[in-house]
C-alpha cells in the first residue's frame, strides 16, 4: 500500500467518534514502515493495547477501522488461527477483536467480531518477513494467500460498513 500521513490517517476512521480518532496513538516510525509490504496498516495503540486499528486501502481511498479487544484471560493452549490471513499461531498470539459498526448500527452498540494476529502483522507473515512460532499447514503459495486476505480484508469491511 501508500505511505500515509497522520493526517490521512486520522480522516479514515468509519466508525470512530471524534474524540476517539484524537486519542488514536500512532505507530511508532510511521514513515519508516514497510508500506510496499503491507496490505493493510495494523497496529496496537502504544497508549492504550486494548485498541487496536485497521487501514484498509480501496478503490475510493484508504478506510480505517478501530478495534477493541478484551484483555486475554486464563492462559489457553493449542493454536489458533488468523481469520484474515490464516496464519496458524498460539492460541495467545491470536486475539478476538472487535469493531463497532459505522453508522446508527454501531451507536446503538452493534460490533463485529473477527480472529487477527494480535500483532496485526498478517502481511508480514504471508511474506515471510515475520515467523509464526508454529508450523503452518498451509500449503499455497504467498501470491494466492495475499490474495485471500485481500478478500477476507474486504468482507470484514463491508460487515463494519454494512
Ligand atoms: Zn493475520
Amino acid at each position: 500500500m501508500q505511505a500515509l500521513n497522520a493526517d490521512e490517517i486520522r480522516r479514515s476512521f468509519v466508525n470512530s467518534s471524534k474524540s476517539q480518532v484524537k486519542a488514536v496513538t500512532m505507530p511508532a516510525g510511521l514513515t519508516e514502515l514497510p508500506w510496499e509490504s503491507l496490505d493493510f496498516l495494523g497496529w496496537r495503540d502504544a497508549k492504550a493495547p486494548a485498541r487496536a486499528y485497521l487501514v484498509v486501502p480501496r478503490e475510493d481511498g484508504v478506510l480505517g477501522i478501530a478495534l477493541n479487544t478484551s484483555a486475554t484471560g486464563k492462559p489457553r493452549r493449542g493454536t489458533g488461527l488468523c481469520d484474515l490471513c490464516h496464519t496458524a499461531h498460539k492460541v495467545i498470539d491470536v486475539a478476538l477483536f472487535a469493531a463497532r459498526r459505522a453508522g446508527s448500527a454501531g451507536r446503538a452498540g452493534n460490533t463485529v467480531g473477527t480472529y487477527i494476529c494480535a500483532d496485526l502483522a498478517c502481511s508480514l507473515y504471508l511474506r515471510g518477513l515475520r515467523e509464526p512460532e508454529v508450523p503452518q499447514g498451509e500449503t499455497v503459495g504467498s501470491e494466492v494467500r495475499i490474495e485471500r486476505l485481500g478478500h477476507r480484508l474486504e468482507s470484514f469491511v463491508s460487515r463494519v460498513l454494512a
